[in-house]
């Protein structure tokens, strides 16, 4: 989402003829755009602030903007603590960045914009083009969080939960799909919350697969208590949406997610993935995992393998929890560093020999790949596969912007690496 909002940022201050710079030192404006979600955060900003100044010695003051959740959460520490910083503004006020850089030019004082009004950001970004060009893209659809775990910044920072009109969307991604897009992906904190006067992800997906050159839809971050039936029905009727689904489920313990408030427990979470199998056998899922949540023990540990174990994820994001200020998970009692360290690289572990096992098992078959890019002077192109996998192909043909037959060869645990094939029949591509 900080990609998207990047990007929308570029596209506002073009209005007020700011353009990029080729080298970073040249710059006369940077926005630092910040994510608050796990710690280190606020450091960055400061050891980046620190950076900008020591280049900026002796020479004129470059207008310095903090963006994103970490103005949002801590804007007033950090106007207060580093004079540097011109403005802080919380993500669901960057609309307002040209008012702020007009205002900092004219050196009036110090701006705070952190009060949220997220429809008001909406209403002001429909009015810019999206410029962004590329073969697969990112939209917001969806923003914020009313579903309050525990160790979560989230509903603190991005708000209440609010989804875009089905309308605007469509016009923003057929406006990308002028633009070369083949691939998008749909955006939300809970992106399958997804509700604008009643309809679901569900209808939107089918009014975006309507756009003739518009080939794959994806959708992310999902959230399992929000998985309707509608959209898992989706999964059999839409051919562009992809058959792969980032479900985070942070713990495999039922006793941690009641601890966290996760409001769904294990044998719920397996429901929803046994229905989306169900209903297209072909669909795999990813996860993000907090390791050492106050109170887990051994036993909730190994139910969390054991869950890695069943569902057999192809990929996993996992974290050691962190306590961000102002939630409640903060002030519960943390586990020793030493034992979630332990932890963490035990579920790495297994978690990339799950991992490596289900990429061994595509070498020698042919997946469909779309292709976003070559390699600067060389004749490889990188592309993903239905998964979402990383594939790069030599090839003296330009491949980019196209989904094309591959024969994957070999690969790695962040990419595999295959031929293009001339053709391909339909019940030989990986499952
Ligand atoms: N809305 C999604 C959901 O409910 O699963 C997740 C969105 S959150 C922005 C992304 C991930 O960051 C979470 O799934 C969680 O694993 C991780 N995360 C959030 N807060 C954390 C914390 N305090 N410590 C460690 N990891 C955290
Ligand atoms: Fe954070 Fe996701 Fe929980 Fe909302 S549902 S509080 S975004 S982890």
């Amino acid at each position: 989402m900080n990609e998207y909002d990047s990007n929308r940022i570029y596209d506002l201050v073009k209005k007020i003829n700011y353009k990029k710079a080729n080298k970073i030192e040249d710059a006369d404006c940077y926005v630092l755009n910040t994510c608050h979600i796990r710690e280190k955060a606020t450091e960055k900003v400061y050891h980046d602030v620190g950076r900008i100044k020591k280049n900026f010695r002796n020479k004129k003051k470059p207008i310095v903007i903090v963006t994103g959740c970490v103005a949002q959460a801590e804007g007033a520490i950090l106007l207060n603590k580093e004079k540097y910083i011109d403005a802080v503004i919380g993500p669901q006020s960057y609309h307002e960045i040209n008012n702020a850089i007009i205002k900092i030019e004219k050196k009036t004082k110090k701006i705070d914009y952190t009060d949220f009004e997220v429809n008001e950001k909406f209403d002001t970004l429909n009015q810019i083009r999206n410029s962004n060009s590329k073969v697969s893209s990112f939209i917001t659809i969806q923003e914020g969080c009313d579903k309050f775990c525990k160790f979560c910044v989230v509903p603190y920072t991005r708000g209440a939960e609010f989804s875009r009109s089905i309308e605007e969307l469509s016009d923003e991604c057929k406006k990308l799909v002028d633009n070369g897009s083949k691939e998008i992906t749909l955006l939300g904190q809970n992106v399958n919350a997804y509700n604008y006067n009643n309809r679901r992800l569900s209808d939107l997906i089918y009014q975006l697969s309507k756009i003739e050159n518009l080939k794959r839809i994806r959708y992310t971050t999902s959230h399992p208590i929000d998985f309707t039936t509608d959209l898992i029905d989706a999964h059999h009727k839409s051919s562009k949406l992809m058959p792969f689904i980032h479900l985070p489920v942070q713990s495999g313990s039922n006793k941690i997610l009641k601890d966290m408030n996760r409001k769904h427990n294990i044998e719920e979470y397996l429901e929803v993935v046994s229905k989306l199998k169900k209903i297209n056998s072909k669909i795999k899922f990813s996860s993000d995992f907090i390791i050492g949540y106050p109170g887990e023990t051994k036993e909730d540990f190994n139910e969390t393998l054991k869950l890695l174990k069943e569902v057999e994820f192809i990929n996993t994001y996992s974290f050691i929890f962190s306590p961000r200020p102002g939630t409640p998970a903060a002030s519960m009692k943390k586990i020793s560093d030493g034992i979630a360290k332990e932890r963490l690289i035990m579920f790495q572990k297994t978690a990339n020999e799950i991992k490596m096992n289900y990429r061994k098992k595509l070498f020698d078959k042919k997946s469909l790949v779309l292709f976003e890019n070559r390699e600067v002077n060389t004749n490889k192109f990188f592309g993903r596969d239905e998964y979402s996998n990383s594939v790069i192909v030599k090839s003296d043909k330009n491949l980019t912007a196209t989904i094309t037959e591959v024969k994957i060869l070999s690969g790695n645990l962040n990419t595999l690496f295959g031929e293009t094939i001339p053709r391909i029949a339909k019940n030989d591509f990986a499952a």
